[in-house]
Parts: C-alpha cells; structure tokens; sequence
C-alpha cells in the first residue's frame, strides 16, 4: 500500500481528500438530466480556469495525450503545415504524434532547457508566404525540463508575421496551476488533463476549442471517431454524451474547479510560485543548477535539477522510492540520467514542499552528493517564513 508521503512528480499530483471522495459517486445513468448537473459546472469551471469568455470546453475519457489528438484530428487534413519547437519530451511527444498523422512539421530544434523561440516561429511563419503552416504548436510548461515558455509572445509572432495560423497550447502542467489566458492570448485549442493541475486521478482529456478552431473542424479531413468533437458538440446541449463518460471523475473536477475559483486563480498561481521559489532556494543552497536556462524560464510547478558529471540522476529517484517511500521524476528523452525533477504542482503546501526538500537531501547524502543535511530545507524555510510574515504580524 502507499504511504501518506506526498508526492513530488509533475502529475499525477497529490489529491485532496475531499476531491477523492467527490469522485466516488454512486451510478448515475448518463442519459439522464442528472448527468447535466455534472456536465454543465464542469464546462463552465473549466472555461474560467482557462480565462476564456465563450471557448467550447470538450472532455474525453482519455488522458492529455488524447487532448494533443482531439485537437490535431479536429482541425487538420492530411499533409497540413504544422510548425513547433521541440525542447522537451512533451513537444517531442506532440510532434511524433502529429507526424504519425501524415502532418508535415517543422521542427525548431532547441535546446532542451530554453523557451520556445517565437522570433524564429517569426521568422518561419513570415517566410510561409503561402500559408501552408496551419497550426503553431506551443507547450506552455515543457515538464521534462522545468521550462515555462512565454506564450504571449508566440502569438505577437503569429501576428507580426500577419500568419492565419491557429495557435494550439498544451497546458497539461500549467492550466490550473501557473497563469493562463486563453483569449488574451487567442489560443486556439488548450490542452490539458485531470491529473496535474486540476488535482484528480488519470482519466481526462479536457480541451477548450476557440470560434476560429470550430470553424477549422468543419473542413478538416483527418479521420477521427472518438475523439471528434462535433459528437460531443451535439450531445452536449441535451446535457448528453455520445458514449458513456467517466462520470465519478467529472463529478471530481466539477468539485476541483470549485476549490480552484474559490481560492482564487490568482491566489492559485501565487501559492505554485511561491513553493517553488522555496524549492529553487533549495536546489541553489546544495550548489545545483536547474535545467531551464534563465530565471524567466523557470516553471512553477516542476523543477528539473542537473546533478554532477558522470552521476546517474536515475539514483536519486530509484533510492528516494526505496528507501523513504517518495516519488520524484526521472529525467526524460535526452536528459535521462542527466537531472530529477521535483514536481510542485497541484494540493500542495509550503510544509509538504518541504518535507520533499528534506527528503532530496536525505537521499543525495546517502548517494555520496556533496549536500550539507538541512541547507536546502533552511533556504526554503527562510521563502515561507517571508510569506508567513503577514499572518504573525496580525497576531501580534
Ligand atoms: C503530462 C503531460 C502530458 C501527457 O499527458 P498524459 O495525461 O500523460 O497523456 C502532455 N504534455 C505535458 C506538458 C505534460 O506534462
């Protein structure tokens, strides 16, 4: 059985016990009004925790890689213009898929560790003078490397290069955890999954489609069945569904919007800043550095820490379950072996991001790492104790 430890991987992420248990529902015949009851709050939480006015908000039994499908099959036709950067093992992960669908991608290699280069989608999309690029790919969050990339600016490229494109973000580790605006920024179709921000088991793929992505759905002629949304778009105004939905889960993300807009996105947003700004006080007091090349990149919801020359990363983790019965990330793709990752993201507090702090620091002495016990935990300390200011001032 596992343990009450926390964890500390970038999705599944820790659940709160009152979302646990508002996925544990009795039967509930979809084909009945009371399936709307469930449907209709999560489309409407959803739409507010994207930040989007009128988006169409479309959630498959799947999980965020069936999001990445839902929204190329939707709005491609075989041999499509797709452009994208592959910094990371999600965008690498999103480009095979695309390319597996016969989509003809352009791939701007980039370091894994730096942001996506919108002055290079610029420079591509304004060189397209035919407009055979149909679609710009953004992973917002690059899980694998701990690199938030700006997507406003991927936009002004679009737009300075005056590019019909369709903007198409995955947000899987931001959405519901770091700031995210799809109409401010037009995205197209955003991405994301039950089981990393919204705080809920594996299971979702939820999707929000913007008006000009709708239209692209008309004429796209990529063969989709279960993930075309037209089926849902029909069902939905009767509160139905075109086959049976994973209802005890959309009962809990119903309930997760709730806790997210209660506390309140921006408070959201400034408590994942805040753990990590603790944990990155950590990683710099152990004299490590971070995957993400410059502070700007930095994502709030999973820090990827290089370890030492000729050290395998993978020990920190394989030593971690063993030996205190917590998980953290492996490195992924080209950094395997290279880094861990501490994901912050999702129901966490100061006090459990430092038990995780504690807990690195046990297993890096034990691997013989040159990490004093408990200077990591006193950096991070210093950054909540900062926080904690204002509520020792008011009762004193
Ligand atoms: C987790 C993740 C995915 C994949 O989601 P699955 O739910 O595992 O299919 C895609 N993109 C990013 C950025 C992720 O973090």
């Amino acid at each position: 059985m596992s343990s009450q430890n926390p964890v500390f991987i970038p999705g599944p992420t820790n659940m709160p016990e009152a979302v646990r248990k508002a996925c544990d529902i009795p039967t509930l015949d979809h084909r009945s009004p009371a399936f709307a009851k469930v449907l209709n709050p999560c489309i409407e939480g959803v739409r507010k925790v994207v930040k989007s006015e009128n988006a169409e908000i479309f959630i498959f039994p799947s999980t965020g890689t069936g999001g990445w499908e839902t929204a190329i099959t939707n709005t491609l036709s075989p041999g499509d213009g797709v452009l994208a950067a592959r910094n990371g093992m999600f965008s690498h992960r999103w480009i095979d898929m695309c390319r597996r669908h016969g989509l003809d991608v352009t791939v701007v290699e980039t370091p894994w560790g730096a942001g996506i280069p919108a002055d290079r989608y610029e420079e591509i999309l304004t060189a397209d003078r035919e407009h055979r690029i149909k679609v710009v790919l953004a992973t917002h969050n690059e899980t694998a490397t701990g690199v938030r990339s700006d997507i406003a600016a991927v936009r002004r490229a679009i737009d300075a290069a005056g590019h019909p494109a369709l903007l198409f973000v995955d947000g899987v580790s931001s959405i519901g955890s770091m700031d995210f605006r799809m109409d401010e920024w037009g995205v197209d179709v955003a991405v994301t999954g039950s089981q990393k921000g919204f705080m809920l088991p594996p299971g979702l793929a939820i999707t929000a489609f913007s008006k000009r992505a709708m239209e692209a759905v008309e004429s796209a002629k990529l063969p989709r069945t279960y993930f075309d949304v037209r089926d849902m778009a029909t069902g939905y105004p009767k509160g139905g569904y075109p086959y049976t939905p994973a209802v005890g889960l959309m009962n809990g993300l119903r309930f997760s919007c709730g806790l997210l807009l209660e506390e309140g996105l921006e408070n959201v947003f400034a408590r994942h800043r805040r753990i990590a700004e603790g944990v990155r006080a950590a990683v710099s007091a152990w004299g490590m550095k971070l995957c993400a090349q410059s502070p700007d990149l930095y994502s709030d919801t999973v820090s990827a820490i290089l370890t030492p020359e000729g050290f395998d990363a993978n020990k920190i983790v394989n030593h971690a379950a063993s030996a205190y019965d917590v998980a953290f990330g492996i490195g992924l793709g080209d950094v395997a072996g290279k880094l861990f990752r501490i994901g912050h993201l999702g129901s966490l507090t100061d006090v459990m991001a430092l038990s995780g702090i504690a807990t690195a620091e046990m297993v890096m002495a034990d691997l013989g790492l040159p990490v004093r016990l408990g200077s990591g935990v006193a950096a991070a300390q210093e950054v909540y104790r900062a926080n904690g200011a204002h509520a020792r001032k008011a009762a004193a």
